[in-house]
């Protein structure tokens, strides 16, 4: 399929898109439309996720807006020059930066949050003055279908452009007969690379929001009640297919026994008994997705759950130990409900095993003492963490959200949208009344001058 983006380059290049008054009036129209179509996005979001309508709006709607609200509030003071100090040589100049609209981006967008992560990132797009392509996961399809009839009501396709389709068909051609001005990517570790060799093909900067590993660390003095409630919440929401989610957790030998009953009281406390028959735990996306977790049911022992059913999709909230050698589950980032609990005696013994997957996109330490804290924030270079928390940092816009190395490339939310969406240029603008003969050659016999000037 040929998808050319000459429209959007000659809207881009009209300057249309450029002004205050039309980014604010996009930002507006957008916010209206998603709220007339919340009912449309829960029955969506449940089709696609089975996710409740209170966690649609937490994760989804409501995340999104926040956003929004944030940008639209901010977006006058961010489009502002910067003033920055001129140095000696300079003087007499002014020195600012100012945030530069990139062009024509295009964004790609996983199935597992399908809306926000699809919705989120384009905020940025329009905030920056930018047209963009968006191209939704095929692997949430009614969601994909409510998202396509939001755009394509609001905004004409020279402007914003939605492209439905399979993405290993529909954005090899996209990305290599056109030449975009960012690529902001958000799926997994796997198809990121092929995207960033798309990408610098081009020289086309790219944002990669990818997945991994996150673990989670309980220290010798942690809190274990609250540990396994902030565990154990975002572990099991969205049946666990949440790229930030905690992957697995490195417990004390010692306090493993006790750690694990919290664990249990936890998971029976948000999902009852019977997780199959709870209307607040979600699905597999997919059989693809069903069969790949259900294989590593077998790679350990299970302490609590491991039922699973093909038919409806379901994995019930499993905690695993005794993970055989060599496990697939201790090597892929599980992406799912299961939960392996790993023992460990030293500091050092724990580091080696997150090591083993390095640069995860979140990291989690549950301590009360700030020697704790500091060894293991110093030691485990990750995308963002949390003390005696999991996955939160993600809702505060204030923080810049990304990984690092494997897990990504880049951030975003609140300003760090727009500066992912812009060029910081540097300009320095110097008057005309004065030109001293010093700054020019022959500099023979000036260079006491140079010396007090530069350096
Ligand atoms: P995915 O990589 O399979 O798909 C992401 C996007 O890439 C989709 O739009 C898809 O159509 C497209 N795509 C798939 N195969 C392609 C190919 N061969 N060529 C070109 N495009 C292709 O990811 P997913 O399964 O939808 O999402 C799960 C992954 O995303 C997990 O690894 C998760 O950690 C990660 N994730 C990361 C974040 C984050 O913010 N860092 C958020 C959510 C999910």
């Amino acid at each position: 399929m040929q998808v050319s983006i000459e429209n959007l380059r000659t809207y881009f290049l009209s300057g249309a898109t450029q002004s205050y008054d039309f980014r604010l009036n996009q930002l507006n129209r957008l916010k209206k439309v998603v709220l007339e179509s919340e009912k449309e996005l829960y029955q969506a979001l449940y089709t696609d996720l089975k996710k409740t309508d209170e966690d649609a709006w937490a994760t989804e709607i409501g995340f999104f807006l926040s956003e929004l609200n944030d940008t639209i509030e901010h977006l006058k003071s961010w489009m502002q020059p910067n003033t920055v100090a001129t140095n000696l040589v300079n003087q007499p100049s002014s020195s600012y930066t100012i945030q530069e609209p990139l062009g024509v981006v295009c964004i790609i967008a996983p199935w597992n949050y399908p809306f926000q992560l699809l919705f989120t990132p384009l905020i940025g797009a329009i905030a920056g003055g930018n047209c963009a392509v968006l191209k939704p996961s095929e692997f949430a399809p009614a969601t994909a279908k409510v998202m396509g009839k939001i755009i394509d009501a609001l905004f004409p396709n020279n402007y914003i452009l939605y492209l439905e389709g399979e993405g290993a068909t529909v954005l090899p051609p996209l990305l290599t007969e056109n030449r975009f001005d960012h690529i902001f990517y958000t799926g997994s570790t796997a198809v990121g690379k092929i995207i960033y060799k798309y990408a610098a093909e081009q020289l086309v900067p790219v944002t990669l929001e990818l997945g991994g590993k996150s673990p989670a660390v309980i220290s010798s003095d942690a809190n274990l009640r609250v540990a396994a409630r902030r565990l154990a919440s975002p572990k099991f929401s969205n049946a666990g297919q949440m790229c930030i989610a905690p992957d697995y957790v490195l417990v004390p030998t010692e306090l493993k026994e006790e750690f694990v009953k919290e664990l249990i009281k936890a998971i029976q406390q948000f999902y009852g008994n019977d997780a199959a028959s709870s209307e607040h735990y979600g699905k597999i996306i997919n059989e693809r997705q069903w069969t790949r977790l259900a294989s590593y049911l077998a790679e350990g022992e299970i302490i609590y759950g491991g039922k699973s059913d093909k038919a409806s999709l379901f994995i019930e909230p499993t905690i695993m130990t005794n993970i055989h050698e060599n496990a697939n589950i201790m090597k892929d980032e599980i992406f799912g409900p299961i939960l392996p609990i790993i023992t460990y005696q030293s500091n050092e013994e724990a580091l080696a095993v997150i090591q083993k997957n390095p640069n995860p996109l979140a990291f989690y330490v549950f301590t009360e003492n700030k020697a704790d804290e500091t060894f293991w924030l110093t030691n485990v270079p990750s995308g963002g963490a949390c003390i005696n928390n999991a996955t939160m940092h993600i809702t505060n816009h204030n923080l810049p959200f990304g990984g690092r190395g494997f897990s990504g490339t880049g951030a975003y939310h609140g300003k760090s949208s727009f500066n992912t969406f812009t060029h910081t240029k540097s300009v320095l603008k110097t008057p005309t009344f004065i030109d001293p003969s010093f700054k020019y050659p022959p500099y023979k016999g000036k260079g006491w001058l140079l010396k007090r000037l530069i350096g």
